[in-house]
């Protein structure tokens, strides 16, 4: 009963906002053209031109499928991560990052606000389908779909843990953002506070403030490129920082996804209640060994951690091969090679921003020297045909210097991001074990190497014996 009741608080919105979106597709009041001119009739479908859009609305719905297939079915984290990689290069590179579902919560308000903005039936699939997925399995979006998400996934290395009442207040935030964004969206601020008057006119905040814009791509206005970088560099760190804190499609989401009809449980079947997941959730979404249903990003990183569901794998991939506990020695030059990736890309990293930060500061500052002169000039030369002529080199150059900004943007953002996942990969899986690394200072290495895996802290030592999966077939 109590379920019934969350589904008709859902659905009722959604009625009730449906009819006034489709209405507002179409302006309701055309402007008179006068004359003979008729207007042409809608088109449904949507026209051949825009088959890219119905490929993005095919692909999302088939990746939600896929998501929630390895979370439930296969409960398959490599699945998910190799999800989250089609993802991030599709719709991130490929499609750099718009429309989003995200995005198009502002589209969705400006169509409600504004009689003559229309807004295709692709965006609206683009912002519903995620919404009717979370109904039915919780934040498969979140899982490996959306490519926000899947970027900030990929890069964790060793997340610390927040402190719980920290995390539950800055999960608020989202909720402020999101209101914020809408009011921008339809209405913009108009407000008297004193003698202040502020105006800010309608704009698409989230878009604006996207910090991953910029990555995928590869330009942007330099303040929005440190904004992704920071946010990548402490995603490392910090499990999924602006789906956790910031994003407001995941506030929407979270809502949704409490009263999902079916939600990730850590455990295939029975609960075992050893706390042995409790330390796996780098979003902090393990409460009382169970994954709390509005913030589960349904990554399943802890499925990996559940005695019974090693079990699980063990039983289906058959009879269990010798384990060899030693650490294996390295040879000399791999030793060598494996201790030296990861400080060279590193040092990749640092001399590609120092050229960033350089090239952005002599364009910002060096202003050239006659600059008082091609101002006055260029008022001037918009009637004034030889005050043209005195400008067109100044003109070319800052054209050719554009240009070449341009490419060295690109090129040195591509170079980021190779050396960022090239370090991502050797902090997760290349870099050598402790005692094994080889061809620097003992000093150097002991900050390089590997530290031995944290041992979990059982919550709830006792409650349950981790030897219990032997039940299960
Ligand atoms: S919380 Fe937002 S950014 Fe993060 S995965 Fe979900 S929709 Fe994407
Ligand atoms: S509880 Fe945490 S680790 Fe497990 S699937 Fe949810 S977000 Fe991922």
């Amino acid at each position: 009963m109590r379920l019934c009741s969350h589904w008709f608080w859902v659905i009722l919105p959604l009625l009730f906002l449906a009819p006034n979106i489709l209405n507002a597709q179409y302006q309701k009041a055309p402007p008179d053209f006068g004359g003979a001119y008729n207007f042409p009739t809608p088109q449904h479908p949507e026209p051949g031109a825009d088959w890219m859009r119905i490929l993005d609305v095919g692909l999302l719905a088939i990746a939600l499928g896929i998501s929630a297939w390895f979370v439930y079915k296969k409960r398959d984290r490599k699945g998910v991560i190799l999800l989250s990689i089609g993802s991030v290069a599709y719709f991130g590179f490929y499609r750099k990052g718009c429309i989003c579902s995200i995005g198009a919560i502002q589209n969705i308000v400006l169509c409600l606000t504004d009689s003559h903005y229309i807004m295709s039936i692709s965006a609206m699939a683009i912002f519903f389908l995620p919404l009717i997925a979370a109904l039915f399995f919780g934040r498969v979006y979140c899982g490996g779909v959306c490519p926000l998400g899947a970027l900030q996934d990929l890069v964790v290395v060793r997340p610390a843990k927040v402190p719980q009442k920290l995390d539950r207040a800055l999960r608020w935030l989202q909720f402020v953002y999101l209101g914020i964004a809408v009011i921008f969206a339809g209405w913009g601020l108009q407000m008297k506070l004193g003698a202040w008057h502020i105006k800010l006119g309608q704009r698409f905040l989230i878009c604006d403030w996207d910090p991953f814009i910029p990555i995928f791509r590869r330009s942007g206005p330099m303040y929005m490129v440190a904004i992704g970088i920071a946010f990548v560099a402490a995603g490392m760190f910090i499990g999924r920082p602006y789906c956790r804190w910031l994003c407001p499609y995941g506030g929407i989401l979270s809502i949704l996804s409490r009263v999902a009809w079916k939600n990730v449980s850590i455990t295939p079947d029975k609960e075992l209640d050893c706390g042995m997941c409790a330390d796996s959730c780098p979003c902090g979404a393990i409460v009382e060994c169970r994954a709390d249903r509005a913030f589960c990003m349904a990554c399943t990183r802890c499925y990996e951690d559940c005695p019974r569901q090693k079990r699980l794998i063990a039983l289906q991939a058959g009879p269990k091969k010798p384990v060899a506990t030693a650490i294996a020695p390295l040879r000399p030059w791999e030793a060598v090679v494996r201790t030296l990736v990861g400080p060279a890309v590193g040092l990749v990293i640092v001399l590609s921003l120092g050229t960033l930060l350089a090239t952005y500061i002599v364009q910002k500052y060096a202003a050239p020297r006659d600059k008082a002169l091609v101002e006055s000039l260029k008022e001037k030369s918009k009637t004034d045909a030889e005050a043209q002529k005195i400008l067109k080199p100044e003109w070319d150059r800052q054209h050719r210097t554009a240009v070449v900004r341009r490419i060295l943007y690109n090129r040195i953002g591509t170079t980021l991001l190779i050396s960022a996942a090239i370090l991502i990969f050797w902090m997760r899986r290349f870099r050598p074990k402790q005692g094994t690394g080889a061809g620097l200072p003992p000093n150097l290495l002991r900050i390089i190497e590997k530290p031995p895996p944290r041992r979990p802290t059982p919550k709830r030592p006792g409650t349950a014996s981790i030897h219990a999966p032997h039940n299960l077939q």
